[in-house]
């Protein structure tokens, strides 16, 4: 028996200090995220393109913003450093009073306070913190704060193709650009980028397969399929009769525009697309690069809910048994799907990227619920998702905190021992990523 305080057993907050620390000390690897280049930060900063309550108006905060009653009028406003500091801080903290209990916004808040020592709600407080910001925003920036102080050892990054400063990130390799092909002007730009002409469906096939191996060759450690923001993801295996009557379809379009029913991709080039995205697939099975798939809540304010259904990819899966597929932000909030799909299937991997800032509680939870269902060997721990360093650093300070109380109550209730649990954490942290993406060799398919 141990003895208890306010509720809480004495033994689980030790372990949870004992994890904390632990974790502190762990390296990491980040699975997935939206980081600029620390160059570009630098430069934004220092040309004051941007400030701290900038930090706000992008993905996450900025939909909670939204959410509880924001304009994008609002949020422009915010976001824009030409506008006098104080009425942006004002209006600010109009909203965030609304959402700051989001562990979206509870998140960004604690790195702001660990990073530039402040409440950013404090007017005073955040004209401070916006020097100190200015400050450190020098080159070296993500060693000092992401490597050093955070202990990422790489980050997998899924925003463009440039393969630069590598000595912080990998790449992740959308293919947006080639499923969305929706006109003649679209073809004709891949026919400009590969130098080849495009007269029919084996033309096209040809040019992505080989766009997608000039990637791999470049360096690129995975494919990232985020269709959910083009149009249902949902996928089916497309006849060669049917992709052809697609394409034909397609050239009778000069330009690309069209918005239905939420799909910004036109509905009728929908066999196409599955065509082209199970031609990706088989090469990534043949290449050994994984498929990261968005599952769960669309980012923003508008998508339909139900496209995050992972059980949309059941077809894909079960059509490409050697395409290892990683499920991405653990399906929230159809985690119990996602989980029972990595069960199911030896193709298919959980990633809890985004999740532990987008609802600690339901990381806490589906962490051992997790764990409770599927071999640890597939599970990977953490990805940032974040496009500014304050977003990544505080999303790792919050899974750290959400890893550790989940495996503290493991460790209480479920009968595991301290050292099974840092084995556990080091296992999603470290080895599972390192194996499963940044170190990958063909052996482990
Ligand atoms: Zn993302």
């Amino acid at each position: 028996m141990c003895c208890s305080e306010g509720g809480v057993s004495m033994s689980i907050k030790s372990n949870i200090a004992e994890l904390q620390a632990f974790l502190a000390d762990q390296p990491t690897y980040s699975t997935h995220e939206h980081l600029r280049y620390e160059s570009d930060a630098v430069k934004s900063v220092e040309c004051d393109q941007e400030d701290i309550l900038w930090l706000y108006t992008l993905h996450y905060t900025k939909s909670d913003l939204i959410s509880s009653g924001a304009t994008k009028a609002d949020v422009a406003f915010i976001g824009n450093p030409q506008h006098s500091f104080v009425d942006r801080h004002h209006r600010l903290s109009k909203f965030a009073a609304r959402s700051q209990n989001t562990t979206q916004m509870t998140a960004l808040h604690a790195a702001l306070r660990a990073l530039y020592g402040g409440d950013i709600f404090d007017l005073n407080q955040a004209t401070e913190m916006e020097k100190r910001r200015k400050k450190i925003h020098r080159v070296g920036l993500y060693h000092e704060i992401l490597q050093e102080k955070g202990k990422l050892l790489l980050l997998c990054r899924d925003w463009g193709d440039e393969f630069r400063e590598q000595q912080y990130f990998r790449t992740a390799v959308r293919m947006e650009e080639w499923m969305g092909i929706s006109s003649l002007c679209d073809l004709q730009k891949l026919e400009s980028e590969s130098d080849r002409s495009i007269l029919n469906l084996a033309d096209l096939t040809s040019v992505v397969r080989e766009q997608a191996e000039r990637l791999i060759a470049k360096g690129a450690i995975a494919f990232k399929n985020a269709m959910i923001y083009q149009r249902n993801p949902a996928w089916v295996r497309r006849s060669t009769f049917d992709a052809e009557n697609a394409f034909s379809i397609l050239t009778k379009y000069l330009h690309a525009d069209w918005v239905s029913n939420g799909s910004a991709w036109r509905p009728e080039l929908q066999p196409l697309q599955d065509y082209l995205y199970g031609e990706i697939c088989s090469l990534a099975a043949e290449r050994n690069v994984p498929m990261q798939i968005h599952t769960g809540l669309p980012e923003g304010n508008c998508l339909p809910l139900d496209w995050g259904d992972p059980t949309h990819f059941l077809e894909l899966i079960r059509c490409f048994p050697k395409l290892e597929i990683h499920l991405m932000h653990l399906g929230h909030p159809y985690e119990p799907y996602a989980i029972a799909m990595a069960k199911m299937y030896r193709n298919v991997q959980l990633d809890c990227s985004w999740i532990h800032q987008l609802n600690a509680h339901a990381a806490r939870f589906y962490v051992n619920w997790m764990l409770d269902e599927v071999p640890i060997w597939k599970i990977l721990g953490f990805g940032g998702d974040y496009i500014h360093m304050e977003g990544v650093y505080g999303h790792l300070m919050q899974t750290r905190v959400n890893l550790s109380v989940a495996l503290a109550e493991r460790i209480e209730t479920a009968g595991s021992t301290i050292s099974e649990a840092k084995g556990l954490l080091t296992a999603m942290l470290y080895n599972n990523p390192r194996r499963l993406l940044f170190e990958r060799k063909a052996a482990d398919a």
